[in-house]
């Protein structure tokens, strides 16, 4: 993907992300742990939508907590406007969180509820859309791969394969997040694609909300790049190119890849951490969609550490060891 290309997307992206970038500015100078949603994604939310994603919200979770659990959702995003899906999901986890009891989530866009004091509170962080490059401290960066490294959880949402890069541009600031995520970049085609998804572990805990069967979707959808190996992560979703119209629309970066997989959603290991990444998450209405808010709710309960689940890489013969180790 050129630059060129990208400021295209930014801009384009600019036009619906413009009420929630002008409201972030205002939440600079938030505390560094605030424990409640801040006052900017309340207001970047429509009353309709709050409803939508009430509706939404899954009657329970799918495992019992071993304990209490508190949740990082972090949304920063620097050099780049912002998905206006931010408030949205960000909104979904917090009321799953309350709704179902499998944990308390809390917001901040705030570098600081990295510092290794405050981070030990939490079982795991979401990096909710991160794009650009959030902090460069190196204490910082080092706690948060020691947090994940030490047994903490991390997942990724869509944009976040930019995250630690300099923005516009994508300029690589940090590989070693792309090696704890499982993935760098993200070239697209247009943000309402239709694409037919394949199940690629059916009966994988993370899959269950789809019953065992591929499902249509439209969102804009990451064809990511290195260090994307099969070897490394175990892929959940991902495009059914049998079935796919892989031309559709324009395109922004090169969407072709050479080997044909094109990944969705996974789960890996980073030493003892649990890390999950979904591309699904650039409009709104997905954080609306019940299927959709299934799959992150057993998600975020994987990187919490209460659902039990396999990251035996995709390449690895059945019945390899899913624990997490020491290798990533
Ligand atoms: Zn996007």
């Amino acid at each position: 993907m050129n630059i060129s290309r990208r400021l295209k997307h930014a801009v384009i992206t600019l036009g619906f992300c413009f009420v929630f970038a002008a409201a972030e500015s205002s939440a600079a100078a938030a505390p560094p742990n605030p424990p409640t949603l801040p006052v900017a994604d309340a207001k970047a939310l429509s009353a309709e939508d709050r409803m939508r994603i009430e509706q939404a919200i899954p009657p329970a979770a799918p495992v019992t907590p071993k304990k209490p659990r508190r949740l990082l959702l972090f949304d920063l995003n620097v050099g780049y406007p912002g998905h206006r899906s931010i408030a949205h999901a960000n909104y979904a986890f917090m009321r799953m969180g309350e709704k179902t009891g499998a944990f308390r989530a809390e917001v901040s866009r705030d570098p600081s509820v990295f510092q290794p004091e405050s981070l030990k509170q939490f079982d795991a962080v979401v990096f909710n859309n991160v794009v650009g490059n959030p902090f460069s401290d190196a204490a910082l960066r080092k706690s948060l791969e020691e947090f994940v490294r030490g047994g903490g959880g991390l997942l990724g949402i869509h944009g976040t394969t930019f995250a630690f890069t300099i923005w516009p541009g994508a300029k690589e600031d940090w590989p070693e997040f792309g090696v704890m995520l499982g993935a760098r970049g993200g070239s697209h085609r247009q943000s309402d694609e239709h694409v037919y998804i394949k199940l690629d572990d059916p009966a994988h805990p993370l899959n269950a909300p789809f019953g065992g069967k591929g499902f249509e979707y439209r969102d804009e959808f990451f064809r990511v790049h290195e260090p994307y190996s099969r070897e490394t992560l175990r892929v959940l979703l991902s495009i059914d190119t049998e079935k796919t119209d892989l031309n559709q629309g324009r395109q922004f970066g090169n969407t072709v890849r050479a080997d044909n997989d094109y990944a969705l959603a996974w789960v890996k290991t980073y030493g003892q951490g649990r890390v999950f990444y979904c591309t699904i998450g650039h409009n709104p209405y997905v954080f609306w969609d019940p299927l959709m808010l299934k799959f992150y709710l057993g998600a975020i309960q994987f990187v919490l550490g209460d659902l039990e689940a396999s990251t035996a890489p995709s390449s690895a013969p059945p019945g390899t060891d899913t624990k997490p180790t020491a290798r990533r």
